[in-house]
């Protein structure tokens, strides 16, 4: 009897582990899925979630990890404190201020410039070896002027004339406007535009001036060229929201908070002035929308805007403080 009982003992013992084990697995194994997606996050990877199925303690645990996650992620991309994008702000209102007092200054002589340097190269003969010194003259005075020209143009973001526009419309007379220039040779370029979406109330004129300068940026990351892909949606009670995304060399870790400062450039001298993005993120604080940007350095870059449903800021002196958001 004795040994009966302990060979039922043995035997019990025996299947209860052979039961225990996989349900242990069963249960451990979110646990531990939970606990590595914990243990990623806490190294910095924003990307990391959890999957969830069904509606028992586990998938709300994980559903509230996830959304955690996210809730992060979106404070994460934000660049600075409210008192740094007030400085941001400051700073863009008194450089626009600046840059207005001296272009004006500058435009008259450097049209007077241009206009003597033309009329001797004119003059001078085919041979004139005085030619070539006066074609360079007129060149880098043609650079000057756009200079100026961009200086003006970030120190006028002061108004926006807003009418009834479609962003598809707007995305493509943008893409029109500058699909033939050199740099734009290799690049092919996607359009995955949204059909539904609602007409806004935005100045088309400011809004080509961002989108041309995104593509230019864009393309002058793919040299050897690459894809554009132009992607507008409409975003459930937030507006429409525009992705331009390229293939290019991408941009570092370091230099994603200086984007938007003017006179920020990584482009050869003559080439960039490092106004674009400055003047594109006032053109959009004073739509009311916001414009973020991730990057992977190799990879590629994705600049996304929001544009509200809700009618657009009128008139305003200044670029509006707002968030400079990453998105992530
Ligand atoms: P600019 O084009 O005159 O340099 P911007 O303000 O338009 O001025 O751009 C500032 C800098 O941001 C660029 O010099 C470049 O380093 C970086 N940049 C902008 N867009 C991209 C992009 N799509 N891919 C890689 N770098 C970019």
């Amino acid at each position: 009897f004795n040994k009966r009982v302990v060979l039922i003992a043995l035997v019990c013992i025996l299947l209860a582990g052979v039961i225990a084990v996989p349900i242990a697995r069963f249960l451990l194994k979110p646990i531990q899925e939970l606990v590595q997606a914990n243990r990623r996050l806490a190294e910095g990877d924003m990307e990391v979630r959890v999957q969830t199925s069904g509606e028992g303690e586990m998938a709300v645990l994980g559903r509230s990890f996830n959304q955690m996650v996210e809730t992060l992620q979106g404070r994460k991309y934000r660049i600075g404190t409210e008192q740094e994008e007030l400085l941001h702000k400051e700073k863009l209102a008194s450089m626009g201020q600046l840059a207005a007092g001296v272009a004006h200054e500058i435009n008259n002589p450097l049209g007077s410039i241009l206009l003597f340097a033309e009329m001797l190269y004119e003059e001078a003969g085919e041979k004139d070896p005085r030619r070539k010194d006066l074609k360079m003259i007129t060149q880098e005075t043609l650079r000057c002027k756009k200079i100026v020209s961009d200086l003006l143009n970030f120190a006028r973001q002061q108004e926006i004339l807003a009418q009834a526009s479609d962003v598809n419309e707007i995305l493509n007379q943008a893409v029109n406007s500058v699909s033939h220039q050199p740099n734009f040779n290799n690049v092919q370029i996607v359009k995955r535009f949204a059909a539904d979406l609602p007409t806004l109330q935005a100045d088309p004129a400011q809004l080509i001036q961002v989108f041309v300068n995104l593509l230019n940026n864009a393309a002058d990351a793919m040299p050897e060229g690459g894809t554009i892909t132009l992607a507008t949606r409409l975003e459930d009670g937030r507006g429409v929201q525009i992705e331009i995304t390229d293939t290019g060399r991408g941009i570092p870790e370091e230099n994603l908070s200086k984007l938007f400062t003017p006179f920020f450039t990584t482009k050869p001298v003559g080439k960039g002035t490092g106004l674009g993005l400055s003047i594109a993120y006032g053109i959009i604080k004073m739509h009311r929308g916001q414009i973020g940007v991730k990057s992977r350095v190799g990879q590629g870059t994705t600049f996304q805007i929001t544009l509200p449903l809700a009618s657009a800021e009128p008139k305003s002196t200044l670029p509006e403080s707002g968030t400079i958001t990453r998105i992530g």
